[in-house]
């Protein structure tokens, strides 16, 4: 028998702790469940997370691979290596700029933390970012904002005792399962509840006490509308306002009047006075990518956390929580020298960069000025800046909007593609280095609530496959040669990232490969071997009073990494969405996660075509549109003779329906899709699931100012009967 591993799922941030076994021959894993000793989960585990990393139906890469001409074709390791740091050295001749270099929150904390080094010590280019930014950057610039620091207040130990989950533009049913269930057995608690807050009736709306649907993109319209109520009827916690917090006066004076606000936001009074009632008993206030991927996201974010601070919901069982999505999100913010240095160190404080060149051995002088333009921005100085691009654990021809932009400027540019499964940004690559998965590397992650937790190898790789930091290590041998010592291993990787943490706010120094041996997960900050991290910025004793079921917390106090050491209220303002609906483009499109499906869809082959879900009443227009005549638009659209052009065909599915096809038109790009009427979704919403490489073709690349993060979730849309061609290419697909 082979030995069953402990180690730490991938699949999501929830950072459930598996145990893993290999087969007795052969690669891969046999078994994978939850491991009953991890203290994050103590057993529990979904069967996504279990099915995805024992059973991914992706295309496997086994061997190097070089291009000649048009063709990807098999290499050695060495030759690989040698065109990789060729292309890469080559441009590097024009300055560190030449070369971007794009991350992921699916590595491990130690391949980050190695990538980041190599990018802005070795490399010295501004021009790097993750994947996370695409999901998480706004939530860390609120937080920044508010506190001065990144990561959540709360943990998972906050769940049991908060009476009202409020969950907004998130779905943590399909997204966060297991966490989910702890959510749902506290709010069915008496005098406890949960409310969602989303434009479309989720899986996790669906459980819900109430639903809240507003306007997609009126999100913080109505958190301004339900902070104006909140000060109407008197429900401020003035003692902590005034203790612990800055600039609510400023705040209170520009708030909107609540029902202007809330009209705007597309909500009734009586959701807002709900919303605003629930937030005075101790309230746990969850969001995730439908308020982070927005031009407001910030802004959006930053209201969430002044509702909190508002309400003084920042203390134990309360407070502001994003839901981060990739399981090493957070080990990304902390580690990778992405938007900050290790620990969170400011990016531009020169006492920081003087410590991070020095323990890195390079010349502060190659430290890049700042944190760079973001992925879209990077894509965008292809051709320009950058020459040549270096992506790990990434698929940035399907996750990044406006993709038909990016598959032609990464044509322009020397890849170099790093990554277990043969994704749409490898037909891109130049060279591709196929690189350890789950089950097959060594090192940590660190989950959404700050906890790190071992990542273990259980099965064997295959000879064509090789751990993300050894060839992180491998290329910089060759580019910057003294960067690492020797062939750099996790344990000493880790070392010197947690070395480089001490005296951050997010301090892991007290973190050892040993500790994590002997307790199996640990919260930062962590500054000292028998510290562990918990709820933050606060500190107060319960009052010693047995006869109480819940004892009042006595001598209060809060204090925060902000210059005046109080949490700050926001002042964002909206901006207007990018792509308003008109009347050539009448319907937003937003897009979301399947609960079945993993990122960009490369462990999870995606139905063909994708699937939209529209509203039966917009599935009726659209079918009367079919049927009607030509009608001599403006745009030239012809939107008359669907049923001619085959656009209601059989397809044999198994509920014997015939599926409806349509094309989903943007104005950057067309895609054919099976449409499912829903009741799930509002009227004039189309809904795809992020999952599809194509649905990015239709998404528009404008960004948040402030954290980069790009507006995924609403953009202007029409529906067209599919061309005759399209109705037979996926007919031909589906037989
Ligand atoms: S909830 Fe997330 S971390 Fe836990 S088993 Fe499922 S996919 Fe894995």
């Amino acid at each position: 028998m082979t030995e069953l591993v402990p180690t730490t799922c991938m699949r999501c941030a929830v950072g459930c702790g598996h145990v893993q076994q290999a087969p007795e021959r052969e690669y891969g894993l046999e078994t994978v469940r939850g491991d009953p000793g991890h203290p994050v989960n103590q057993g529990l585990a979904c069967q996504r997370g279990v099915s995805e990393t024992a059973h991914p139906d992706g295309e496997w890469l086994t061997r190097p691979l070089e291009r000649k001409g048009d063709d990807l074709v098999p290499t050695t390791w060495e030759s690989a290596l040698q065109r990789a740091s060729e292309g890469l050295g080559t441009a590097l001749e024009d300055g560190g700029d030449s070369v971007a270099v794009l991350g992921s929150g699916q590595q491990t904390n130690e391949a980050a933390y190695a990538l980041g080094k190599l990018a802005r010590g070795g490399f010295g280019t501004r021009y790097y970012d993750a994947n996370t930014t695409l999901c998480m950057a706004s939530a860390v610039t609120a937080y920044y904002d508010a506190f001065g620091s990144d990561a959540p207040p709360p943990t998972y130990d906050d769940i049991p005792d908060a009476e009202t989950h409020v969950v907004w533009g998130a779905n943590p049913a399909a997204a966060h399962p297991v966490m989910f269930r702890w959510i749902r057995q506290s709010a069915a608690g008496d005098d406890s509840e949960l409310l969602v807050v989303d434009p479309v009736h989720s899986e996790t709306a669906a459980v819900a006490d109430h639903h809240v649907p507003l306007e997609p993109g009126g999100d913080l319209a109505l958190a301004r509308a339900v902070l104006a109520r909140v000060v109407e009827t008197d429900r401020i916690d003035e003692a902590f306002v005034d203790d612990a917090t800055i600039g609510f006066d400023d705040l209170r004076a520009e708030l909107p009047d609540a029902a202007d606000a809330a009209e705007m936001a597309g909500v009734s009074m009586s959701d807002v006075d709900r919303l605003a009632a629930a937030l005075a008993d101790p309230t746990l206030l969850y969001w995730g990518m439908g308020i982070n991927q927005s031009v407001n996201g910030t802004a959006a974010a930053g209201a969430l956390i002044d509702l909190c601070l508002a309400t003084g919901n920042l203390r134990p069982g309360s407070g502001p929580f994003s839901l981060t999505g990739q399981a090493n999100s957070m080990g990304t913010r902390v580690c990778s020298s992405k938007g900050s240095w290790p620990g969170h160190r400011p990016f531009a404080d020169p006492d920081h960069r003087r410590d991070v060149a020095e323990a890195w051995g390079v010349p502060v002088s190659r430290l890049p000025d700042d944190p760079g333009p973001g992925p879209v921005g990077i894509v965008d100085a292809i051709g320009d800046d950058v020459d040549a691009v270096y992506a790990v654990a990434t698929n940035p021809v399907a996750g990044m909007p406006d993709a038909t932009r990016v598959r032609e400027n990464l044509e322009e540019a020397f890849l170099v593609v790093q990554d277990a499964f043969r994704s749409e940004t490898v037909e891109y690559a130049d060279v591709v280095l196929p690189a350890a998965t789950w089950g097959e590397s060594e090192g940590t992650t660190t989950n959404m609530e700050r906890t790190v937790s071992r990542v273990r190898a259980a099965t064997e790789m295959p000879s064509g496959v090789r751990p993300d930091l050894t060839l992180i290590g491998q290329l910089a041998d060759r580019l910057v040669p003294d960067l690492f010592d020797d062939r750099p291993e996790p344990e000493a990787i880790f070392d010197e990232f947690a070395a480089l943490t001490a005296g951050t706010p997010a301090d892991l120094s007290g973190i050892s490969y040993d500790r994590l041996e002997a307790e199996r997960a640990v919260r930062w900050p962590a500054p000292e071997p028998d510290v562990a991290g918990g709820y933050r910025y606060y500190e107060g004793d319960e009052a010693d009073d047995a006869a109480a079921s819940t004892p009042e917390p006595t001598d209060e106090s809060w204090s925060f990494y902000t210059r005046s050491g109080r949490a700050r209220f926001s002042s964002g303002t909206a901006r207007p969405l990018p792509e308003p609906t008109d009347e050539s483009y009448p319907f937003t499109l937003t897009t979301a996660r399947r609960p079945d499906a993993y990122n960009t869809g490369v462990r999870t082959r995606e139905d063909e075509p994708p699937t939209a879900r529209i509203s039966p009443a917009t599935a009726a227009a659209f079918a009367d549109d079919l049927e009607a005549p030509a009608d001599g638009r403006e745009d030239g659209a012809a939107v008359a003779d669907g049923r001619e052009n085959g656009a209601a065909v059989a397809d044999g599915r198994e509920d014997g329906a015939a599926a409806q096809y349509a094309r989903v038109v943007s104005r950057r790009a067309s895609v054919t899709v099976s449409v499912e009427p829903d009741a799930a979704i509002p009227d004039g919403v189309v809904w795809l699931p992020i999952h599809h490489p194509d649905v990015n073709d239709l998404t528009l690349p404008d960004v948040d100012p402030r954290s980069n993060e790009p507006n995924f979730k609403q953009c202007a849309v029409r529906l067209e009967p599919p061309q005759e061609r399209d109705v037979r290419a996926v007919a031909e697909a589906s037989v």
